[in-house]
């Protein structure tokens, strides 16, 4: 499967699946604070390796 890097992609729990770290090309983990449908509304995710953490803000990822 491929992985891409995160951009500014409407964050989806199937997106999940394809995106990895930018840093380490590792999987992230996802924590869901608010959801519509399949769609994250906000949230985080993590990097399961390296740490980095994104926040979910109206349904990007942004890098903080
Ligand atoms: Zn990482």
């Amino acid at each position: 499967m491929i992985k891409l890097p995160i951009k500014e992609y409407k964050m989806n729990k199937t997106l999940l699946n394809i995106l990895a770290c930018p840093q380490c090309k590792s999987s992230l983990s996802l924590v869901v604070e608010e959801e519509r449908d399949d769609e994250v509304i906000t949230g985080s995710l993590t990097c399961t390796k390296c740490g980095l953490v994104f926040r979910i803000i109206e349904t990007i990822p942004a890098f903080i």
